[in-house]
């Protein structure tokens, strides 16, 4: 047939992280690519998850979300943010935070109007954006520091923005936004009254003393953003795909307006477990954190010593390293020769920019356990020994 398709579909490739997730499997790599634990967050979830699936309910739960799912859900944000929602209008359950992200978009964003992004950027934000019709705008966080400066959002921002995504601590490079981006960030929207969608799926995975803090905690933004949390994030419990966005009833109420028609609802078993999770098992997440910031760690000092140049990680499950002292190559042709001939699979960096992004950065996932990443400074110390300078 003649006939095209959606130039935004027609034209992508497929995600990074199943390219690079399929190549390390051919390749018998391992895996510090794709973010995604290893190990299997708590057993009482999963039980809990089970003994619903056994007993009911197994038919549709309600569009926007078990109550006790979003009971507890409200309950979370008050506990570790002091941020209070009414859970039965301003609390939305949704399939992973990346229908938390879609359906946000298509609910506030307009044919025409303006979105900023700030990249890197997670690798959903610009499709979603473009499939509405919005004309996105990105700002270019620069290597080492990827910090923000007020001069970017002077140049993006405009009457036209409708609104900003942002994702704190960010993925790929684990930056935690500081109090005074946040205030930037915070005079910014109010200036051009532009929405914030707020992508705080690492919310609990922070290192080194640094603390998360919610854009929405500032003054004068409880009404203007929302916020997207994922429980496969804060429990190791990623394929569940069970996320959530909070904010202001009346935007809450149109998001779900575009969640009713993208998935309608979630499995109740796997919100009835998460509610459990959020109730019994934050410590999970408390001393994953505490893992996970060790293995930040040893993955570190495993890349200097295989010369990379790595850069500071301050959250999230990701580590960003300079290529230049390894090779001239591309960060994806690197990529993918580590993976092939190395043995061990990572993401390049240049995937989280449209176009114009550094092409010397790789990202590692460490969210792995201890004896996989022996085995994968092993293989890095034995690849690298035999390259050239
Ligand atoms: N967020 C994960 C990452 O950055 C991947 C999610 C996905 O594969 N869709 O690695």
């Amino acid at each position: 047939m003649g006939r095209s398709y959606n130039p935004v579909f027609g034209d992508l490739g497929t995600t990074i992280f199943t390219v690079m997730s399929a190549l390390a499997l051919k390749s018998g790599a391992v895996n510090l690519g794709q973010g995604f634990p290893d190990e299997d967050g708590p057993a009482s979830i999963r039980a809990e998850a089970a003994r619903v699936l056994h007993e009911g309910p197994n038919q549709y739960p309600p569009m926007t979300g078990l109550p006790q799912l979003k009971a507890a859900v409200a309950d979370h944000s008050a506990r570790f943010h002091g941020l209070s929602f009414n859970p039965a209008s301003e609390v939305l359950i949704t399939s992973g935070a990346t229908e938390a992200l879609t359906a946000s978009i298509m609910a506030l964003a307009a044919p025409g109007d303006e979105a900023i992004i700030i990249e890197p950027a997670y690798d959903s934000y610009r499709p979603a954006l473009e499939a509405v019709c919005a004309n996105v705008r990105a700002i270019r966080l620069q290597p080492p520091h990827f910090k923000l400066e007020e001069a970017a959002l002077a140049e993006v921002f405009s009457p036209r923005t409708k609104l900003l995504i942002i994702n704190s601590p960010l993925n790929p490079v684990g930056r935690v936004l500081t109090q005074g981006e946040l205030e930037l960030i915070a005079a910014y929207a109010k200036r051009y009254d532009s929405y914030v969608i707020c992508d705080e799926v690492y919310e609990h995975l922070v290192f080194d003393g640094h603390k998360h803090v919610p854009l929405m905690s500032l003054p004068g933004m409880r009404e203007r953003c929302v916020r997207i949390g994922s429980a496969g994030k804060i429990f190791s419990l990623t394929g569940w795909k069970v996320g959530w966005v909070q904010g202001p009833a009346p935007l809450i109420g149109v998001i779900a307006k575009a969640h009713q028609f993208l998935t309608f609802t979630t499995p109740p078993a796997l919100q009835l477990g998460i509610a459990h999770g959020l109730t019994h098992e934050m410590n999970f997440a408390l001393n994953l954190t505490r893992a996970l910031e060790s293995n930040r760690d040893f993955l570190s000092r495993t890349l200097t010593a295989a010369g990379f140049q790595v850069l500071s990680s301050e959250g999230t499950y990701f580590v960003t390293a300079g290529i230049r002292n390894l090779t001239n190559e591309s960060d994806r042709d690197f990529c993918e020769r580590m993976t092939r001939d190395g043995g061990v699979a990572a993401i390049p960096i240049s995937a989280f920019y449209a176009s114009g992004g550094p092409t010397d950065l790789v990202r590692f996932a460490f969210c792995k356990k201890r004896e996989i990443l022996e085995d994968a400074a092993h293989r890095l110390q034995n690849f690298f020994a035999v390259q050239p300078a």
